[in-house]
Order: C-alpha cells, then sequence, then structure tokens
C-alpha cells in the first residue's frame, strides 16, 4: 500500500518536527498545526488529482525543510556569551557559566 508509506513516512516527518522546533526553541504547536494543514491540503490534491500523488507528498514535507532551515530563535531578553557562548541574560554585566566581566549591550556607550 504505497498510500500507507505516504501516511507514515507524514507521520515521521511530524515527529521531526515537534522535536525541532522544540530544539530551536521555536512554537512547535504552531509548526504542527502549520504542517498538518500543509499535509492535509496535499492529501486532498493527492485524492482530487489522479497521479499526483508522489508530488503532494513531496510538497507536504516543505515546511519540514522550512523549519530545519530556519534559525534557532533566542528569547528576547536573553544573549549568548561572548567568551563560551551560552546563552545568558541580556542585561547580565556577568557570565552565569563562565564568569566573564561582559559589556551592557550597545557596548556601553548610549545605553540610559
Ligand atoms: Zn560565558
Amino acid at each position: 500500500m504505497i498510500d500507507l508509506f505516504y501516511f507514515f513516512t507524514w507521520l515521521a516527518g511530524l515527529f521531526v518536527v515537534n522535536g525541532r522546533a522544540q530544539a530551536k526553541r521555536r512554537s512547535s504547536a504552531g509548526w504542527i498545526v502549520m504542517f498538518g494543514a500543509v499535509g492535509f491540503g496535499c492529501f486532498l490534491w493527492a485524492v482530487t488529482v489522479p497521479g499526483s500523488s508522489i508530488f503532494a507528498w513531496l510538497v507536504s514535507f516543505v515546511p519540514l525543510l522550512v523549519l530545519l532551515g530556519s534559525p534557532s530563535r533566542a528569547p528576547a531578553d536573553e544573549r549568548a556569551c561572548p567568551a563560551c557562548a551560552e546563552m545568558i541574560k541580556a542585561a547580565a554585566l556577568k557570565c552565569r557559566y563562565c564568569g566573564s566581566d561582559l559589556s551592557p549591550i550597545g557596548g556601553g556607550g548610549a545605553t540610559a
């Protein structure tokens, strides 16, 4: 059953989307909804247009590729320590991981 192959590979993609979204600190629910919506649209495409199932199957993985290609999103109040690259509070003056002294955001010039 080629249809079952499509479905299970897509289901595997759904788990990958969930895992990658969480690893990249992105909204996994949002990405799953998007992946599900695209997958459902591709499913309708595959069942309504004869011979299109392979293309619909490929297109259904586009959101996964977009997610894999997108950069990790750091929370707005965090930044990477320039010394050890751990994520620390943006307002921190000393890294809590390596103890490095840090300059305030903006290079310490015009910060009020
Ligand atoms: Zn550090």
